[in-house]
């Protein structure tokens, strides 16, 4: 059985606590299929203060993560096939396709940078990629190693209740995903299209590409260009 093992290093470990007891992930860690342990950065840290941060060389707003909690935290849990990820504004845009990649690995160590962000010696000596969850700026990065982790375990087997779901969602095929209808047939004079109530798979197969094709031709035209290429 393939089982992801990932490490949180962050300043408030108990904020993943609720998130990843719920639902799918919360289920996953139950089945043993993934294992995430939160870890505070602060353990690592020397003195009676047990000090994290400091102002950085050359002035400048806000406090910095100093490097040696943080490298020593990485180096706490690193194993022979650990994969170090930071989570920054200035990495490479997560998508389904980064999300696939990273599931493939054994173990994920997830670094939230705080503050300003993250003494840049911890960076060049342990990271092996920077991944943003988006063009926007967040005040940790604890929000976007969820989103990351979310997103990634889905493509790991028993995750979800049907493995083919990742792959035939938006963004698995370059276009969107079909909308979708249940019970009632009928809401305030809006009815389920036809062709879902006709049983005709093949028919509601074309359909459902044509639907996402559609929407995604609207909302977001460059992935079908992508998909073209
Ligand atoms: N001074 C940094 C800059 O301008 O690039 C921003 C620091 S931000 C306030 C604090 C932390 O939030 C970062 O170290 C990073 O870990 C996280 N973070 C912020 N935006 C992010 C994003 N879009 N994706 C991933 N992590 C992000």
């Amino acid at each position: 059985m393939k089982k992801l093992k990932v490490d949180i290093l962050s300043l408030f470990p108990d904020y993943f606590d609720s998130p990843l007891m719920q639902s799918m992930l919360g289920r996953a860690q139950q089945k043993g299929i993934v294992e995430i342990n939160a870890i505070d950065i602060r353990d690592f840290a020397d003195g009676k203060h047990a000090k994290v941060d400091d102002r950085p060389y050359g002035g400048g707003p806000g406090m910095l993560l100093m490097v040696e909690p943080v490298v020593k935290a990485i180096r706490s849990c690193r194993e022979e096939n650990s994969h170090v990820v930071h989570l920054s504004p200035q990495g490479k845009t997560l998508n389904s396709a980064k999300c696939e990649n990273l599931a493939t690995h054994e173990h994920l160590i997830l670094l939230c940078g705080h503050y300003e962000g993250i003494d840049q010696r911890a960076i060049d000596l342990e990271i092996d990629e920077e991944v943003s969850i988006g063009d926007y700026v967040l005040t940790s990065g604890m929000p976007a190693a969820l989103v990351l982790l979310d997103a990634t375990c889905r493509f790991i087997p028993g995750v979800l209740g049907h493995d083919e779901s990742a792959r035939n969602d938006t963004f698995g095929k370059m276009s969107f995903d079909a909308p979708h209808y249940t019970r009632p047939e009928e809401f305030e004079g809006k009815k389920v299209p036809d062709i879902l109530l006709g049983g005709h798979h093949a028919k509601i197969d074309a359909w459902r590409r044509e639907m996402g094709i559609n929407k995604c031709a609207q909302v977001r035209p460059d992935l079908l260009a992508k998909e073209k290429l």
